[in-house]
């Protein structure tokens, strides 16, 4: 309905520059090229860049430009996405074209049900070049490096322009980045986060950190005992609207075998909406963020963190403007300190050091498989059904809402991963599949550098591994599970624990290299070679079970 509205204001804008020209140059030859729209700019938005304030629209004159916006089944089928994150994408698109529309700006928009739908963003942008004969591509640099390829290959056989401009949703560009890279041997967070905090003044004295310290990670890894958390806050939680809904109905039809369900749907899909969900986690979670950042609950998926990833990577809030939020907070007295720069070192520490690894090494950096990993992602992955509580729970809560905080998918699902010795690749699939904050250039290092430690050291300066006892301290789970976090052989062994050890001394000679793996080791050394022998016969058990 209105995407014909957005044709016939673009056939006006056609006819109104095919008589300006034709009077002009008095050119006669308006056959083929006279019935199709001409028109100044196509700035492409695709899923995860629906900011009106975008750069790609700084320059945007709705009587010369359109936008063009693709619902494409490629985006949820390259892996497998799970329909909450499918649907959360869609919904988010269709209601940021009506936003553009209220405002009278022509947007040319592929629904992914209508017939003609040729289900790639090449395919659809190829047909509105074709049909629109635009000058001139625009968009704002995309999170994804496959993305940015077939774009590009699409302007060049139309032999267009792109003007490719730096997302504002970053702190740093990449270019910076590969400056700060291009000086050292090794990257490391810190070091990164350090320049980030003097560039930015953000919690900042003159060219001190506030408080003394860079760093308040010590004070962020709190447990909740053996209380639990007791009354949470509740989260920020959104109904689905007729729109919202529609695509729901249309995601069951396209989509029926992909995994999780839109039942429990509630994900901020607007702006206004994304601005309630920040206002309700500064005022209710933040304070208490720092402390129980790494905690883990059985049932309790929100705790104390911000779930705004989803929209901050679909770029319905702004990082600066999360990270004023939350110093404002503190500098009101309302958030404590280690609260506030625990969470600020999130967004202007890791978030931008991701993106600036995932764009320094792609595209060989998808295929890092530095342990040469190769066993198969376990088939509970898809449905949570394991007897181990742990990951009963964090799985079950995945597909479920599509969400999981930091701890869950680093130290419950990818430190599983990782001990079990999955092909890097498939971990990677899982994860950019089943959450809804899920897009490559943040989820790829996070999964392949910071989870599965496949690119050698890259990106994490050890590899993060754990026994049970490691999820034994920070949750609950092992009071209910069937496994035992001390044992690592025998029946009640936990398979946390067995596969720690066998890991440690699979790859001794080098994890030996690596300074911050001595202690390890040398817990490792205290184990009898029996000892050693055994736990390495029940893993095989495990991994020929699993
Ligand atoms: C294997 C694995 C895969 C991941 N995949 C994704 C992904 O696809 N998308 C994604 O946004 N995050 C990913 N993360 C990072 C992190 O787990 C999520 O950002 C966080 O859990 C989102 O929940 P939240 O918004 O409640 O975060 P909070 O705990 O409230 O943190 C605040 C914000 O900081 C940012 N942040 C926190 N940790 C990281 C990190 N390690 N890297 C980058 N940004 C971070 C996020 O924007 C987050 O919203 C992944 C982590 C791991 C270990
Ligand atoms: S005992 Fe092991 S498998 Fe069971 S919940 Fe604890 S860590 Fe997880």
């Amino acid at each position: 309905m209105t995407a014909s509205k957005d044709q016939i204001k673009l056939n006006k804008l056609s006819k109104l520059k095919t008589t300006k020209k034709s009077s002009k140059s008095n050119n006669t030859n308006n056959t083929n090229k006279s019935k199709k729209s001409t028109i100044r700019n196509l700035v492409i938005i695709l899923g995860d860049q629906l900011d009106a304030s975008s750069a790609a629209l700084n320059d945007f004159d709705p009587s010369l430009d359109a936008i063009w916006m693709a619902e494409v089944a490629e985006e949820s089928t390259h892996i497998t996405s799970s329909k909450q994150r499918t649907t959360f994408f869609l919904s988010a698109m269709r209601h940021f074209a009506a936003h553009l529309r209220e405002q009278d700006w022509p947007v040319l928009y592929s629904e992914l049900d209508a017939a003609d739908n040729s289900g790639t963003l090449a395919g659809e942008l190829t047909k509105t070049i074709q049909q629109h004969s635009p000058q001139q591509l625009i968009m704002a640099a995309p999170g994804d490096w496959r993305v940015l390829q077939s774009l590009r290959t699409v302007a060049r056989d139309h032999q267009l322009a792109i003007d490719i401009r730096d997302d504002a949703h970053f702190f740093t560009t990449v270019r910076e980045f590969m400056q700060h890279a291009s000086n050292r041997k090794q990257l490391r967070l810190e070091f990164f986060y350090r320049e980030m905090r003097q560039k930015t003044g953000i919690l900042m004295d003159g060219a001190k950190p506030i408080g003394g310290k860079w760093n308040f990670d010590i004070e962020n890894r709190g447990s909740f005992g053996k209380h639990g958390p007791g009354q949470l806050p509740q989260p920020s939680q959104f109904a689905p609207d007729a729109i919202t809904q529609q695509v729901m109905r249309i995601v069951n039809q396209q989509f029926p075998d992909h995994p999780g369900s839109n039942d429990t749907f509630a994900w901020p899909v607007t702006r206004n909406q994304a601005l309630q969900a920040l206002q309700s986690f500064i005022e209710q979670r933040l304070p208490s963020f720092g402390l129980y950042q790494d905690a883990l609950w059985e049932g309790e998926v929100w705790l104390y963190h911000s779930h705004l990833s989803s929209a901050l990577n679909l770029k319905l809030l702004n990082p600066k403007e999360v990270i004023s939020a939350a110093e404002t907070a503190y500098t009101q007295g309302h958030a404590p300190l280690e609260a506030v720069e625990g969470f600020i070192r999130q967004l202007l520490g890791w978030r931008e050091y991701v993106r600036g690894i995932y764009w320094m090494n792609m595209p060989d950096y998808q295929h890092s498989n530095a342990f040469n990993a190769n066993g198969q992602l376990p088939d509970f992955f898809w449905t949570g059904d394991t007897n181990m509580a742990c990951l009963r729970d964090a799985i079950t809560q995945t597909l479920k809402h599509g969400y999981a905080h930091h701890i869950q998918r680093l130290m419950v699902t990818g430190l599983y991963t990782l001990l079990l010795g999955v092909n890097p690749k498939q971990v990677h699939e899982w994860y950019l599949g089943v959450y809804v904050d899920a897009v490559e250039w943040v989820e790829l290092p996070n999964t392949i550098g910071m989870s599965q430690f496949a690119d050698g050291g890259l990106m994490a300066s050890k590899p993060y591994i754990a026994s049970g006892k490691y999820i034994d301290r920070m949750s609950n789970h092992c009071k209910t599970c069937r496994f035992d976090p001390a044992q690592s052989t025998g029946e009640n062994a936990c398979p946390f624990t067995t596969l720690y050890w066998d890991y440690l001394s699979k790859h001794a000679d080098t994890l030996a290299k690596n300074p911050r793996m001595l202690m390890q080791l040398k817990n490792l050394n205290r184990l009898s070679k029996e000892q050693k022998i055994a736990i390495h016969i029940q893993a095989e058990q495990h991994r020929a079970m699993i």
